[in-house]
């Protein structure tokens, strides 16, 4: 099953424009049988689309980020019982946006726990800055998987999937989106990882998912060829017709 990831981030302008691109995203996940789609709008819209998508098997909500406590004195911040509880079912964590905040691997792994202790599915994005002849890259991103996931729980590793984003293929400032070549070989370092941490049958399930500049023209190739479970798609996840697109392709896929 193939899992196409809507990253809105702070996007659109209002509420009236948020439910015009949720109900054409809907129509065509009410069409879909094997994959499934997961938006993840700014967190003002959470509780209003995880109600809308109640009913609609291949469709789920998340949020963009959580904070690592239950509730407290954190002016401005939402915790992950409080995203669950409005219908949420996933948070995207670590996210390179959001890493150029300040958010340090520590940060991220106490967010994980937490998210996991309130039965989010963490989508942790892992990925590096740039790329360079002697494949320091690796490194970087292996750190990445070891403190982001530390103390991450044994038995949460159903409830977790890693987006491999290379920084340098996010956004419009982006040189280029990654290749499948690309994306399968860090896959590989990826699901390495996961083994060594969640031993090799749990490991092996966790989803890896492909992001960067992923439109509706390369999606076939990182599922296909790139061997991704799913695909993790920011600015074409607010064209309804585009992101519509890649949903029908990957609902073709196994
Ligand atoms: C993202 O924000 O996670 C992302 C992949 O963005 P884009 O698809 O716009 O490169």
């Amino acid at each position: 099953m193939k899992l196409i990831v809507g990253n809105w981030k702070m996007y659109p302008k209002t509420l009236i424009e948020a439910k015009e691109i949720f109900a054409g995203e809907k129509k065509v996940a009410r069409t879909m049988n094997k994959a499934k789609a997961v938006i993840c709008p700014p967190h003002i819209f959470v509780a209003t689309f995880a109600q809308g998508a109640l009913g609609t098997k291949a469709l789920a909500i998340g949020a963009q980020n959580v904070f690592y406590e239950d509730e407290g004195a954190r002016t401005g911040e939402t915790s992950p019982v409080q995203i669950a509880s409005v219908g949420a079912t996933y948070v995207i964590l670590g996210h390179s946006e959001r890493r150029a905040l300040g958010e340090s691997d520590e940060l991220i792994a106490k967010k994980a726990v937490a998210a996991n202790k309130a039965k989010l599915t963490v989508i942790l994005c892992v990925g590096e800055k740039g790329r360079d002849e002697a494949g320091s890259y690796f490194n970087e991103v292996r750190k990445q998987l070891r403190e982001s996931l530390e103390g991450f729980p044994k038995d949460g590793s159903k409830r977790l999937i890693i987006a491999y984003e290379p920084i340098w293929a996010i956004g419009a400032k982006a040189s280029r989106p990654a290749t499948p070549e690309d994306f399968h070989e860090m896959s590989i370092l990826i699901k390495r990882h996961l083994v060594e941490q969640f031993g090799k049958t749990s490991g092996f399930r966790v989803p890896i998912l492909y992001g960067g500049s992923v439109d509706e023209k390369n999606a076939e190739g990182f599922l296909k060829e790139g061997g991704a479970d799913g695909l993790l798609v920011g600015r074409v996840s607010l064209d309804p017709t585009r992101f519509g697109a890649i949903m029908k392709l990957a609902d073709k896929l196994t």
